[in-house]
């Protein structure tokens, strides 16, 4: 059967067209644009819906070949309603994009969102990194956490996704990291977040070195002068590795899981998968708990591909 996906991120958004089959899948187009997140709701829809048709046309379908449409959205999805709930891409709160969409596409079949941490997490444990560990997956549990943007988080128990009350299960990012730490959008201080998106490493290497740069280095610019041994670069990767540890020690303390998953801007970095191979964290309730971080398989489109196959496999709960 034929499925959609759409994966919508603070900063791009993507759509794509999926062949599904029990065990596989087979992307047959897709296509990618900037969000531009701070123009009006309606906007973004109209632009949504262009996006959707042109990729279709390219994958050579019509409207009725497609039998659902899953969507991954960047906050917290009230399974009920659709409505998101919260989230840091505030043009879309309190919106209902599925039902919004569904009208401006004129799509008859079912619609389906979710968020887009829960959607990476799925894929990843059911078609990518979830693969290459011994037990079946109906049988994993795993955390899938995106570290980009901000920092999102998909919870996998026994091969389903962990929705919770409200749909607000996952929301690792807004666990409290610092007391009185960092203020968040959330309204709350010392959330993960503020110390584990890209944007929070960036902001941390630039408070320690005011002025002397007329600009302020991307993330991944961080980790290259990181690599070349740059000292301040070394200070503030150092304390970012200790932050996620201690984040990943408090998860581990709570659901054990079988793996971690990473995905998003700053999980390419293989100085992640270096240091956790020779640290852990250090406030594990059992000590020498083997850490498996894994990084994503399916690349930057694990989030499209679970919001397509959620999308079908939740048909039967779309609104
Ligand atoms: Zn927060």
């Amino acid at each position: 059967m034929i499925v959609a996906g759409f994966d919508i991120g603070g900063t791009k958004s993507e759509v794509a067209f999926i062949s599904l089959e029990e065990d596989s899948f087979k992307v047959l187009a897709r296509d990618r644009i900037a969000t531009e997140r701070q123009r009006p709701y309606e906007e973004l829809i109209i632009r949504l819906k262009d996006l959707f048709f042109q990729t279709m046309e390219i994958a050579g379908l019509q409207l009725n070949d497609i039998e659902s449409i899953g969507i991954g959205m960047p906050g917290t999805i009230d399974p009920q309603s659709g409505i998101m709930l919260n989230g840091n891409s505030s043009v879309f709160v309190d919106r209902n994009i599925s039902s919004d969409l569904k009208n401006t596409i004129g799509f008859s079949g079912s619609l389906y969102c979710e968020n887009d941490a829960n959607c990476f997490a799925y894929a990843e444990a059911r078609f990518g990194a979830g693969k290459s560990f011994a037990k079946p997956f109906e049988q994993q549990t795993s955390v899938g956490i995106i570290l980009g943007t901000g920092c999102g988080g998909g919870i996998i128990i026994n091969g389903n996704v962990l929705q919770g009350h409200h749909g607000g299960a996952g929301e690792i990012g807004h666990s409290e990291l610092y007391s009185a730490g960092h203020a968040c959008y959330c309204g709350s201080k010392g959330c993960a977040e503020q110390y584990l998106s890209g944007p929070s490493l960036e902001a941390h290497f630039a408070n320690r070195i005011y002025s002397q740069i007329d600009k302020r280095p991307s993330a991944q610019e961080i980790f290259e002068l990181y690599d070349k041994k740059d000292p301040i670069a070394i200070a503030v990767v150092n304390s970012y590795f200790q932050d996620l540890a201690k984040f990943l020690g408090n998860l581990t303390n709570i659901l054990a899981p079988d793996y971690f998953v990473l995905g998003g801007g700053v999980s390419l970095q293989p100085a992640i998968y270096s240091f956790f191979e020779k640290n852990t964290s250090p406030n594990l309730f059992i000590k020498g708990y083997p850490l498996h971080i894994f990084k994503h398989i399916l690349g930057d489109s694990a989030g499209v591909i679970g919001a397509a196959v959620l999308g079908y496999e939740r048909r039967s709960k779309c609104y």
